[in-house]
C-alpha cells in the first residue's frame, strides 16, 4: 500500500493536478467528514485537521487523512484496504 505522506513536504514544487499551475499554497484545515445517506446519521462524524494544499488558480485542493481516521472511514463504509 502506498500511503500519501501526511505532511506537505513532498508536495512542495508539485504542479496542480487539475490545471497544472504552480501557484499552490498550504493552509491548516479542519474537516468534518460525514457518511452519506440516512444510514450516515447513525455513523460517527470523522474529524481531521490536515494541512490542505490549495491551488489558488482553480481551487483544486488535496489533503491526506491520517491512518486512524482512515481506518474509521474504511470500517464504517464496509470497505477493506485495497492492495
Ligand atoms: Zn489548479
Amino acid at each position: 500500500m502506498n500511503y500519501i505522506s501526511h505532511s506537505l513536504e513532498g508536495w512542495s514544487g508539485v504542479s496542480c493536478n487539475t490545471c497544472g499551475s504552480d501557484n499552490q499554497a498550504s493552509f491548516n484545515g479542519e474537516v468534518a467528514i460525514h457518511f452519506p445517506g440516512l444510514e450516515g446519521l447513525d455513523k460517527p462524524i470523522v474529524w481531521v485537521f490536515p494541512q490542505i494544499l490549495v491551488c489558488v488558480k482553480c481551487g483544486a485542493s488535496q489533503f491526506a487523512i491520517p491512518i486512524d481516521e482512515l481506518s474509521v472511514l474504511r470500517s464504517q463504509s464496509g470497505l477493506s484496504e485495497v492492495a
